[in-house]
């Protein structure tokens, strides 16, 4: 789905998803025909409306006050955040790299419930400081902030990967256990394991018995639905875990092509592709113009050109140019190599030694070695 940037903060793009808007106006309706009429009778329509508008922007405020503590500490790990994004279950960071140690994704982790937690603590004392009363509306907004914001950090610290708490989990088990594989793995099967118990306790809460977390059926077909969530994004780690492992043994020199043919620009897409492409669908040139090397010329992507345009099209115009690549010492793992190219959308990486491009790696082979182990079908790849 498209987002919508709403501005960027610390260098990192807000992105909205569309489903946020659905979590926005739900909020507020709730909030303005059902919680804040409950808990103070004596207001107009006008006013709880008010005070859930209110509430609602502080309370999206905060989420991102939570995604950017994330952020932060890992900006100062020098972990690239591509951006943070708002969507119908809460906020996410999106960070390009796992942390290097285990204090790293601790404290990384821990730095958006921490932050929830004093939000919480700071809109409670802006209400102390005010009088703690229960007679004006503000009254009741700082109240239900800082209830949602300490909600929302005690929820997050659940261990449940690849929430938060599951996050710091994993660190703590890749502490002691000094072996990251199997505290992903372990934190991941944790993660599972509270997603469906989220679930039952929805479907419960959903046939009207009173569970302590759902006693509503809105409440127990919220929690299927983050309990679901959970349970996929989960899942989804521990394949992720398992994709590394099989890539675990080799490096980019191991799986690069050497010492690929070198053409000149101004040949034809024709010329290198007709008759070659049959035999060797994943020929990958050099392309040189004046004696440098300009860019990369793949199989694919003469394959991706209509025939009928080959004669009409040079290499220099068909290649990735070079500013366009990124390259990788021959010595990177190949389960980094591909995460730098899935996060930079790249088919191909020149790989060099002594400042030397000596051969290119091909995202196609990475997924043809995952394809063999069974960790990937045919389709996706
Ligand atoms: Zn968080």
């Amino acid at each position: 789905m498209r987002t919508i940037r709403l501005g960027s903060l610390l260098g990192i793009p807000i992105l909205v998803s569309p489903s946020w808007f659905l979590l926005f106006g739900i909020t507020t309706f709730l909030l303005a025909t059902q919680v804040y009429p409950d808990l103070y009778e004596d207001a107009s329509a006008g006013t709880h409306l008010l005070m859930a508008a209110v509430s609602v922007v502080l309370f999206f405020a905060s989420i991102i006050l939570h995604e950017l503590a994330h952020s932060a500490v890992a900006k100062a790990y020098k972990i690239p955040v591509k951006s943070i994004t708002l969507f119908i279950f809460g906020g996410v960071s999106q960070i390009t790299r796992e942390a290097a140690r285990p204090l790293h994704e601790l404290l990384m982790a821990i730095a958006g419930p921490v932050v929830s937690l004093l939000l919480g603590g700071a809109f409670l004392g802006i209400w102390f400081v005010l009088g703690a009363g229960d007679s004006r509306p503000l009254d009741y907004v700082l109240i239900w902030l800082a209830w949602m914001n300490v909600i929302l950090g005690v929820f997050n610290l659940l261990p449940a990967f690849p929430m938060d708490g599951g996050r710091v989990f994993r660190s703590l088990v890749w502490l002691v256990t000094r072996n990251y594989n199997r505290a992903t793995s372990i934190a991941a099967w944790s993660g599972r394991g509270i997603a469906w118990a989220m679930m039952t306790a929805g479907f419960a809460g959903a046939l009207g018995y009173n569970v302590l977390v759902a006693d509503s059926p809105v409440g127990g077909a919220w929690l299927i639905l983050i309990g679901l969530f959970l349970e996929n994004a989960a899942r989804q780690s521990l394949l992720q875990n398992k994709l590394v492992q099989a890539l675990a043994k080799y490096s980019a020199g191991d799986l690069m092509v050497s010492d690929p043919p070198v053409v000149e620009g101004t040949m034809s897409v024709a010329s290198l592709a007709r008759g070659v492409l049959e035999i060797n669908p994943r020929v990958t040139y050099f392309v040189e113009e004046d004696g440098k090397l300009a860019g990369i010329l793949s199989g694919y992507q003469m394959a991706a050109i209509p025939e009928k345009e080959w004669d009409s099209r040079t290499a220099a115009s068909a290649m990735v140019p070079s500013a366009d690549l990124r390259a990788t010492p021959k010595e990177k793992l190949v389960s980094e190599v591909l995460l730098d190219m899935e996060t930079h959308d790249l088919l191909h990486m020149p790989v060099v030694e002594n400042g030397r491009v000596i051969g290119v790696i091909a995202r196609d082979r990475i997924l043809g070695v995952l394809r063999q182990a069974g960790l990937i079908s045919a389709a996706r790849a």
